[in-house]
């Protein structure tokens, strides 16, 4: 690498943060409590509605994309009460997790890794604990590049049930179509590190009229995720219950203006494109792909290398080295695949870049790949398309 600041950032979040973003959040500080601040809380809240296809106000908490997953158990779940949580990966077990640590009655689905959750699985599950207060899915599994399909299940959890149905949507909320009111999703959770450009911090929680009656009544105690006065606040005085995150604030206000202005179709569009760039390259190079194609994520896309002769960490400190950070496997999965991120501010031409840095860093290390071979499949894809 000649400049050691010009790195190409492939990784499922924190993502790369366009200059004009940066440039909002590099605006003076201003007092949390004036007016400015409040124009600038009910400008995000009302520009992130359409982002989740909702029609009332999300909330903006500090904190990284968990505390959102957190704040979605603690609000509407109590002692004794019981839940179902899907796990398609890493992230449905973080759900999982939360809920036991509080020591409600939790039940688990679990789908191998790589899968995504089919309607007719939770039909079947769900049937077995009609007790349960709420579902947790997961939208975007990140550790392996599923996109479960949430309307389906959502419609799935309604028909046998009176569950809330919470949604984590954090690796792809603003790159995939959302419609919570239309899908009858009661909370969505995503955070500002992945889709929405934006450096780690923000955590957004979007609830159903349904969703915030069970909020406002639940009994389990909580005080800085206590999301009935984030709303109250909101509501009454367009602020926060604590010192919001203000200069992330402005950058998620130019973010979400650029998403605006780019539209959001068009945005949709680009992931899909830039899925199906990935996926043509990846198997242009006889490598394999760990999602089929009806299941594959526009936000992620993950290798399997398990059964190659090379070693995939190795690969990723050569691919360091060359520029280009992709991230490695979790949990089981570590020095099995690796993964592409993305989402966000990334177009044809970084995923050619990532492509040609795959194949030459392959033919580095004496890994058979024809040079070009990956970066001919997607350009062949960006004529097509
Ligand atoms: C990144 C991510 C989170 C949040 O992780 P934090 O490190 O707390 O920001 C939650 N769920 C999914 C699916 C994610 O990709």
């Amino acid at each position: 690498m000649v400049f050691q600041d010009k790195f190409h950032l492939r990784i499922p979040g924190p993502t790369p943060v366009p200059p004009r973003v940066q440039q909002a959040m590099a605006k003076p500080m201003i007092g949390h409590r004036s007016n400015i601040a409040s124009k600038l809380i009910q400008d995000c809240t009302n520009q992130l509605k359409p982002i989740f296809g909702t029609s009332l106000q999300p909330v903006i908490l500090a904190g990284s994309g968990t505390s959102a997953l957190e704040a979605a158990v603690v609000n509407t779940l109590s002692e004794g009460d019981e839940a179902i949580v899907v796990s398609t990966g890493a992230f449905g077990d973080r759900f999982a997790k939360i809920i036991q640590k509080y020591g409600f009655n939790l039940h688990v689905l679990d789908i191998p890794w790589g899968k995504a959750c089919e309607p007719d699985n939770l039909s079947v599950f769900i049937q077995k604990y009609p007790q349960a207060k709420a579902v947790f899915l997961t939208y975007c599994e990140t550790s392996t590049g599923v996109l479960n399909p949430i309307p389906e299940l959502a419609q799935t959890v309604h028909q046998h049930s009176d569950a809330l149905v919470v949604v984590d949507g954090v690796s792809c909320i603003g790159a995939v179509p959302c419609q919570m009111d239309e899908w009858n999703i009661d909370i969505m959770v995503t955070g500002s590190q992945k889709a929405l450009m934006l450096p780690p911090g923000l955590a957004i929680v979007a609830a159903s009229e349904r969703a915030w009656k069970t909020i406002e009544s639940n009994d389990q105690p909580s005080f800085y995720l206590d999301l009935d006065s984030y709303r109250k606040k909101l509501e009454q005085q367009a602020t926060t219950p604590f010192t919001p995150a203000v200069s992330l604030l402005y950058g998620l206000k130019e973010a979400l203006s650029m998403i605006e202005e780019e539209g959001y179709e068009q945005v949709f569009a680009r992931h899909e494109r830039l899925r199906k760039l990935t996926r043509a390259g990846i198997r242009a190079l006889g490598l394999t792909l760990m999602v089929e194609n009806r299941h594959a994520s526009p936000t992620v896309t993950s290798i399997v290398t398990s059964h190659e002769k090379w070693d995939v960490e190795s690969f990723r400190k050569n691919m360091q080295a060359n520029g280009f950070i992709v991230a490695g496997g979790q949990q089981h999965l570590k020095g099995e695949i690796f993964r592409i991120g993305h989402m966000g501010y990334c177009d044809d031409w970084d995923i050619v870049a990532v492509l040609a840095a795959i194949e030459f860093t392959l033919h580095q290390m004496g890994v058979p790949v024809e040079l070009g071979a990956a970066t001919k499949a997607a350009q062949e894809v960006m004529l097509d398309v």
